[in-house]
This record gives C-alpha cells, sequence and structure tokens, in this order.
C-alpha cells in the first residue's frame, strides 16, 4: 500500500475484533458514572490553542511538545485537544453551569491527541474517560470519586493489579513556598541535576520530583518534603481524604514525589499504577484543581477529577485475560434458508420474532448458499442455536431448531411458537 494510504502512527484503527471489549469497558463505567450520579458532556474535539496554553501550562510536556496545533483558514490556531480538563471548563464557563456554586458532576469520552513516541500503551491518538466535580470543596467528593474507581476495578477484575498513589500538593500558597525551598535546595545543588532538571529547575521546578535521572534522584534525597509545607487547610483536607478511603477499605501508598505534569492541580493528586504494562503504568490520574476555573476567567470555582486511559484499561484486561465470556459471543442464533420460498419465509419469520424478543441476537443468512456452506457460518457466527427452513420444513409450517453446542437433538418447531421456545433458551442480557 502506498504511504500515503496508511494510518498515521500512533493513531490507531480499533477493529471489529477488538470493539467488543472495548463497548463492555465503556458500558461498565458508564453504568457507573449514572449510579454515582455523573452526568455526561461532550466537548468539541478542536479547540484554540490558546485555551491549553492556559489551563494546561506554558512550559509543561504537553504544550511544549506533544500539541497538534494547525491554523485553519481564517488564521485562527487550532488545537486537537490533549486532554479533557481544558475544553470541559470552557464549556462550563461558557455555558454558565458552574456560576452561584452550582454544583456540576460530569463526565466525557472520547479520543485525545498527544505527539508522544508511540509504544505499547503509548498512542498520538488515545481514548479517555474522564470526570470533573465542580462547586464541591470538601475531601468527601475526592474520596467517593476514587471509592467509585474502587469499585470499577473491582467489577472488571483488575483490583489486584492496581495500586493506589497519593499525594497533596497543597494550596498554591503553600506549594508557592514549598516552591521556594526547593528551588532554593536545588540550585545550591545545580552541577548535580541532569540537564533536563536543570531547565525545569527555572521553567517548572517540581516536576525535577519525578525525574528518571538516577543523580538527580540522589540529589533528592534529602530536598524539603512538600508535606513540611502544607498549611492547616491542606493537611486537614488531605487527612480527611485519608481518613475516607480507610473507611471504606481502600489502599493507598503515600508518594511525595507525584506532582502530575499538568500545572493546574492543588492539593490532592492520584494515580492509580499497575506493573502489568510494561513502562506505561498509570492507568487513571487525577486530582484536586481549585484555581484553575479562575485562572480561565471564571469566579472562584473548585474542582475535582480525573483521566483514565481506555487503551491501557483494554490492554490490562486482555493482559489478565479478564475478559468476559459474554462478549465473546455475538450471535445466539442462525437461521439458515434454502431456496427463494424459504428465503421470504424466513425474512418474514425473523422479523416476527424480532418484535417479540427484542434483545435476541438473531443472525439470517445472507447469500443463500448449500446446506453445507450454511451451516459452516452458523457454527462459525458462534451461535447457540441453528433455525433451518427447507422444503419439509415449509410445507409443514416448522422451523428445524438445530443446538449447535452439543445439547440435544434437532427438533421441529412451529412457527407461532418459534418466539416462545427460543425465549427458554436463549440467555437474554
Ligand atoms: P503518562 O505519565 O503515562 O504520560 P500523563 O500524566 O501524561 O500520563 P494524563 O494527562 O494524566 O497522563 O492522562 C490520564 C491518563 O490517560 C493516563 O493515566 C493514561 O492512562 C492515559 N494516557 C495519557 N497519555 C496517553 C497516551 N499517549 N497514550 C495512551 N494513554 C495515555
Ligand atoms: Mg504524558
Amino acid at each position: 500500500m502506498s504511504k500515503s494510504l496508511q494510518a498515521i502512527r500512533g493513531m490507531n484503527d480499533i477493529l471489529p475484533e477488538q470493539t467488543p471489549l472495548w463497548r463492555y469497558f465503556e458500558g461498565t463505567v458508564a453504568r457507573l458514572l449514572d449510579n454515582y450520579g455523573y452526568k455526561q458532556i461532550r466537548m468539541p474535539i478542536v479547540e484554540f490553542t490558546e485555551l491549553f496554553k492556559r489551563s494546561i501550562g506554558e512550559v509543561t510536556d504537553i504544550v511544549e511538545k506533544e500539541m497538534y496545533t494547525f491554523e485553519d483558514r481564517n488564521g485562527d490556531s487550532l488545537t486537537l485537544r490533549p486532554e479533557g480538563t481544558a475544553a470541559c471548563v470552557r464549556a462550563v464557563l461558557e455555558h454558565g453551569i458552574t456560576g452561584g456554586g452550582q454544583v456540576q458532576k460530569l463526565w466525557y469520552i472520547g479520543p485525545m491527541f498527544r505527539h508522544e513516541r508511540p509504544q505499547k500503551g503509548r498512542y498520538r491518538q488515545f481514548h479517555q474517560i474522564g470526570l470533573e466535580v465542580f462547586n464541591l470543596d470538601g475531601p468527601d467528593i475526592d474520596a467517593e470519586l476514587i471509592a467509585m474507581t474502587w469499585r470499577l476495578w473491582g467489577e472488571l477484575g483488575i483490583r489486584d493489579a492496581v495500586k493506589l498513589e497519593l499525594n497533596s500538593l497543597g494550596t498554591s500558597e503553600s506549594r508557592g513556598r514549598y516552591r521556594e525551598a526547593l528551588v532554593e535546595y536545588l540550585s545550591a545543588h545545580h552541577d548535580k541535576l541532569d540537564e533536563d532538571s536543570q531547565r525545569r529547575l527555572k521553567t517548572n521546578p517540581l516536576r525535577v520530583l519525578d525525574t528518571k535521572n538516577a543523580d538527580t534522584q540522589a540529589v533528592l534525597v534529602d530536598a524539603p518534603k512538600m508535606a513540611d509545607y502544607l498549611d492547616d487547610e491542606s493537611r486537614a483536607h488531605f487527612e480527611g481524604l485519608k481518613a475516607r478511603l480507610d473507611a471504606v477499605g481502600i489502599p493507598y501508598v503515600l508518594n511525595p514525589k507525584l506532582v502530575r505534569g499538568l500545572d493546574y492541580y492543588s492539593k490532592t493528586v492520584f494515580e492509580w499504577v499497575t506493573d502489568k504494562l510494561g513502562a506505561q503504568g498509570t492507568v487513571c490520574a487525577g486530582g484536586r484543581y481549585d484555581g484553575l476555573v479562575e485562572q480561565m476567567g471564571g469566579k472562584p470555582t473548585t474542582g475535582v477529577g480525573f483521566a483514565m486511559g481506555i487503551e491501557r484499561l483494554v490492554l490490562m484486561l486482555e493482559t489478565l485475560e479478564q475478559i468476559p465470556e459474554e462478549i465473546s459471543r455475538q450471535v445466539d442464533v442462525y437461521l439458515c434458508a434454502f431456496g427463494e420460498e424459504a428465503e421470504l419465509a424466513g425474512l418474514a419469520l425473523a422479523e416476527r420474532v424480532r418484535d417479540q424478543l427484542p434483545n435476541l441476537r438473531l443472525q439470517v443468512n445472507a447469500g443463500a448458499g448449500s446446506f453445507k456452506s450454511q451451516f459452516k457460518k452458523a457454527d462459525k457466527s458462534g451461535a447457540l442455536y441453528a433455525l433451518i427452513l427447507g422444503d419439509d420444513e415449509m410445507a409443514q409450517q416448522v422451523v428445524g431448531f438445530k443446538p449447535l453446542r452439543g445439547q440435544g437433538e434437532q427438533q421441529s418447531i412451529a412457527w407461532d411458537a418459534l418466539a416462545a421456545h427460543l425465549a427458554t433458551c436463549v440467555v437474554q442480557g
């Protein structure tokens, strides 16, 4: 195939054999979100570039080197969204739905775009489910949204493979004091830092904390600790969160180096990490961003949220073989008809059965074919039963009902009784 006809590197097709697992995952999350009282919001995929610069921060990795930015025909600078929070904040502000302290519990799903080096679990178009809560400032809501993810891992059967890492970045005041102390300490050890960290020391010093460089890590051992700089308000919030996680029985580890890659976080930050996916170990990440709405031109409005990476979680379900049986079978019943007259009758019969059993997954053979070829297709479809309409069945106004997975003999069912019979033997979701 010529190059121009291939997909863009890092942007994947999700093929029909993969979509059942995606839909199972998305459906499970959507049901939980409904049950916890979240409402879906849908934002455009493209926004003005300025939105991301202002919210995510000019000197973050995302804005510095990962955004898909282009000029449209009017000369406006637009960007494919690299994450969902910025657009969600823009949307609630634009529509005034968080004004006057109105609480909003929102969620979204969709593709995000970042120009990163593609590898397992890291792509240039990837998909997130995210949620954002506005105007609830207590640790109770932080705890509840973490509890919801904990429930999700339980339902998906991957709870044992993930670990919750937790930190508090404090209010912007306490963070400011900590930043000063950290800069002072790191500046005194400037020569021992790696090049990237030297640069970050000037632009985004907290990011030095999550360096992978061993020499810089060694310097950090004696660096000032964020926990010592938290003010009373941040400390109380963090204690409140931990008490609630303890009350529910959700285990966590404190990670004082957890800072997150986006500038807007304050107080709570957390990540759910796994060691089952190699280097791309974070499956869900988020935190509180009490200053963001104001920073983007709104009235003071607190916020907290997270986003999970669908590719990584689907990969986990595959790796841990937590694929529910019901999604591997897409067809319940396959109808084979032989000859023009039987095809007409079969089509009408199928529609009548569908009227009566709307959840039945009934596939009617298309493209005619011999006895042998239709049976082969019936078998390959994964169906539990084949329905057979040939000359004999037509003459008697019955349909042959043949178990395909070894549950008994073939029998004849009258057309009028077919739906009732299927209702007894096919479990319907
Ligand atoms: P990472 O440290 O893995 O780069 P991040 O801190 O950049 O993650 P966030 O911006 O917090 O990630 O996004 C939330 C989640 O979205 C991540 O925890 C991850 O599961 C997923 N995610 C982020 N970037 C990618 C990507 N390029 N490909 C696939 N999934 C991604
Ligand atoms: Mg990243």
